[in-house]
């Protein structure tokens, strides 16, 4: 049978994971986990970059972050869950890669700069302006062929390619290329009708939200601005409210219905997000169940990490001999 090929992929554990998250990420995930050897990262170094002074947001996202795995279906029988922290290879192929890096890939990375430019200045860590750098290492210490991300981290992967190119130029062709698979949803839309919904950003509808917070969520959700009462005509193109029913509403031609009606104005906003948080539950309802389950079996979360990690470590030794040999500086007294 022919080796499989690897993926590596991973969450920043900054908060709960959301529905961003699954259909930006997750579900591709799942997708694969039976026919790629999967590295799924909580990347804990990069998480320290906007968020090196609270530590205990980052303890409880580790395990938050892992549960949601766990809950949605991702298996760690299948599977690698790892700690990025716990396989320190992971700085120091950063570090070495940085040597090969011009500035200029930064600097134009679209992605990071517009996280810059919403970050608070004292928030504006050299560690941060790297975090791209440090991606590239995190794919390229499994050696991954495939990497399943939402559409902010295309420039990432695109830079990855760049620095794999040149690496292999200057020093020995020991990586190849990894390619992106983006999500079915490639960038969901927050609650507040931002561009993306982010942990980061409180316009989210977390995993493991409640009946409740689901209604409440949706209810207060932002819709079209200019629809001041039902019966005026509504814009369908770019609302949120549609936007998570075509993701998370199994009743295509309901939806379709919902459409045409908000368009003529013959609905009501309160009628379609109604309807809207009904099938988000019905959506969560398993992730739910599971996720109580996890929740009171803490060794297996535990297991899952350690298990993960562990293999993440044995290959990552395997790669940091490789870099450090084509790069020769594993053995300067042989090489006398
Ligand atoms: P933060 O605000 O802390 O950066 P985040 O919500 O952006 O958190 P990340 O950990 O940065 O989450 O992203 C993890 C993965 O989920 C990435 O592949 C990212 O592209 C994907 N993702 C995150 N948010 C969305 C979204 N709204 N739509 C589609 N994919 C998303
Ligand atoms: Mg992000």
């Amino acid at each position: 049978m022919d080796k499989k090929k690897r993926i590596l992929t991973g969450i920043r554990p900054t908060g709960a994971l959301h529905l961003g998250h699954y259909v930006g990420a997750l579900e591709t995930w799942l997708e694969f986990q039976d026919s790629y050897e999967s590295f799924f990262l909580i990347a804990d170094y990069q998480a320290l970059g906007d968020n090196f002074d609270d530590i205990d947001k980052i303890t409880d996202s580790v395990r938050q972050v892992a549960i949601d795995w766990l809950s949605v279906g991702l298996d760690p029988n299948k599977s690698n869950f790892v700690i990025q922290s716990y396989v320190p290879e992971h700085a120091e192929l950063t570090m070495l890669l940085s040597f090969v890096t011009p500035l200029g890939m930064l600097e134009r990375n679209p992605t990071l700069k517009s996280e810059i430019d919403q970050l608070a200045v004292e928030k504006r860590t050299v560690g941060f302006f790297n975090y791209p750098m440090s991606q590239v290492a995190d794919i390229l210490l499994p050696r991954a062929d495939l990497v399943p991300v939402g559409e902010d981290q295309a420039p990432h992967i695109e830079m990855t390619r760049e620095v794999v190119r040149k690496f292999n130029r200057i020093f020995e062709p020991i990586f190849s290329e990894p390619g992106i698979k983006i999500g079915r949803v490639p960038r969901l839309k927050g609650t507040d009708g931002g561009n993306k919904m982010s942990k980061s950003k409180g316009n989210v509808i977390e995993l493991r939200f409640s009946e409740d917070q689901v209604n409440k969520a949706v209810m207060s959700m932002y819709t079209d601005p200019n629809r001041l009462k039902a019966t005026d005509p509504g814009t369908v193109e770019g609302n949120p409210v549609f936007e998570y029913h075509d993701a998370f509403n199994d009743d295509k031609e309901k939806v379709e219905d919902f459409k045409t009606r908000y368009r003529e104005g013959k609905v009501g906003d309160v009628e379609v997000k109604k309807d809207l948080a009904i099938a988000i539950n019905n959506f969560l309802r398993p992730i739910r169940e599971k996720r109580d389950y996890y929740e009171k079996n803490p060794t297996l979360v535990e297991e899952a990490l350690m298990a993960g990690t562990d293999n993440a470590r044995k290959i990552a030794d395997e790669t940091m001999r490789m870099v450090r040999s084509a790069m020769k500086i594993d053995s300067y007294t042989s090489r006398w």
